[in-house]
């Protein structure tokens, strides 16, 4: 196992499980409770840079939370109630910004918790947004296309007057596309007063066809991979002979795939919620993304062989990829991973407890506000060509991401220098320091 470059201080503690803010603002007691646990790392990182008592109870919460409950007709003729959320935790730095959820299982401190890490990421990439996310308790495998054009439409309806291209942008997330996002954009064109100038832009990750970028689709993919040619070197990797498995093969876990492949790395496993494949000799990541197109999940390849939970993560590779879903790595996981980092294109994919067993056995992680930003970041290239009628070329679009990503990384380089922490910590460092500014100079009125 290597040891990383630079040992932490500060490291993750269990004593981050619990803090006087928690109490204060009456937070859920469990443990295990994502909010909780997304909070608590910021809240460490504000310890460590000592930010002001009242920063750390401000940005502990949303500022809004919003829940809908809407019925729509489904093809039988019978109508169902559907539950929504927008969550839109800080706009400090600009408007709210994140994506939308769509999964039969998600709850509101799910997207409490991605609508706080987007604006932590924001501010680390340096975009002028804040944070939000939104949801729909929905499994769009489960409806037909005429149903889930009929739920996301009045989903729409009900939180219109809430978001705007200039106040809160949704974008795509789990079980959520671009024609999702065409719908919404089409919907608020007729229901917004702004209807006739451009309103396309009260959402990102749309078809080309429709106001959409170049280069959006794979731009979180992208980033999870500019983030690690970044990083690696320094811990004695190249991307031209490392190889990696990947938990989730949706967006952010395909293009991630196809992307370091493409850098001359070579997938050796990958999961999804259908099933464990490995093969040693490499599973290509462009030939897999076409067969999940077509069969919805990784089970029944053909090119790789089938394989349990525990010989997926046990299989040595340099890089592991999490691309599913929440706290995914625990203890158990984290012990049995072997793997030199992990690259979290998922949101909060590590618990605190499982991060605490990386750190033990010398595995770094690079954190989700770094290492998943090139999707918002390639959103607010989207949302700047829609308000300036421009369409950029993809390689305009690459280098501009590249940019971001690399400027991040060096911030977060920096905060780790300067105050001996692990990566996570410096990268909320890094976020917390241009929020603290922003407050700093606008003050809280009245
Ligand atoms: P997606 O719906 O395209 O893919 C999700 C993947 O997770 C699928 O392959 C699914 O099979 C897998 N999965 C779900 N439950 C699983 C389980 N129990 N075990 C194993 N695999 C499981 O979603 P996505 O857009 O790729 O998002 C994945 C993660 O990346 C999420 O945490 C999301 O918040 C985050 N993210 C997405 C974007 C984006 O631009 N799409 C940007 C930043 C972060």
């Amino acid at each position: 196992m290597t040891t990383v470059a630079n040992p932490a201080r500060h490291a993750v503690t269990a004593s981050q499980d619990t803090h006087p803010v928690f109490d204060e603002l009456g937070f859920p007691t469990d443990t295990n409770n994502l909010y909780r646990q997304t909070v608590g790392a910021m809240l460490h990182a504000a310890d460590v840079m000592s930010l002001p008592h009242y920063l750390k109870i401000v940005l502990a919460q949303p500022k809004n939370e919003i829940m809908v409950n809407f019925p729509v007709k489904m093809d039988d003729g019978q109508f169902r109630l559907f539950k929504g959320y927008r969550v839109q935790h800080n706009n400090a730095l600009g408007p709210y910004k994140g994506g939308l959820r769509f999964h039969h299982d998600v709850h509101l401190d799910d997207v409490k918790s991605l609508a706080f890490l987007m604006t932590m990421k924001c501010s680390l990439v340096g975009v002028p947004y804040g944070g939000g996310k939104g949801g729909i308790k929905v499994d769009p495998r489960k409806h037909s296309s005429g149903e889930m054009e009929r739920i996301v439409r009045r989903f729409t309806a009900a939180i219109a007057h809430q978001i705007g291209p200039d106040y809160d942008i949704p974008a795509p997330d789990v079980g959520s596309n671009a024609q999702h996002m065409a719908w919404i954009a089409d919907t608020y064109t007729f229901l917004s007063e702004i209807g006739g100038h451009n309103p396309t832009a009260v959402v990102t990750g749309k078809p080309v066809e429709y106001g959409g970028s170049l280069g959006r689709e794979k731009a979180t993919g992208q980033g999870v991979v500019d983030t690690l040619c970044e990083i690696i070197p320094e811990i004695g990797l190249n991307s031209a002979t490392c190889t990696f498995s990947v938990l989730g093969f949706g967006n952010v876990g395909s293009w991630s795939g196809k992307i370091f492949q493409d850098k001359g790395a070579k997938m050796i496993a990958v999961a999804d919620h259908t099933g464990f494949l490995i093969n040693e000799k490499g599973i290509d990541a462009n030939d897999l993304a076409a067969y999940v197109s077509q069969r919805g999940g990784v089970a029944g390849y053909a090119k790789a062989n089938k394989c349990t939970k525990e010989e997926f993560y046990k299989c040595k590779v340099d890089v592991f990829i999490p691309a599913a879903l929440e706290q995914m790595i625990q203890e158990p996981e984290a012990e049995m991973l072997n793997c030199k980092v992990v690259a979290e294109g998922a949101n909060a994919p590590t618990t605190p407890a499982g991060e605490r067993v990386l750190q033990r056995r010398g595995i770094e992680v690079l954190p989700a506000i770094l290492c998943n930003a090139g999707g918002v970041t390639v959103s607010y290239f989207e949302w700047v060509q829609n308000k300036t009628f421009q369409a950029w070329d993809l390689d305009n679009v690459d280098a501009q991401l590249n940019r971001h990503i690399t400027q991040a990384t060096t911030r977060v380089r920096d905060a780790r220098k300067k105050y001996k922490v692990d990566m996570r910590t410096a990268a909320y460092i890094a976020a917390l320091e241009r929020l603290a500014k922003a407050y700093e100079v606008r003050g809280i009125f009245p």
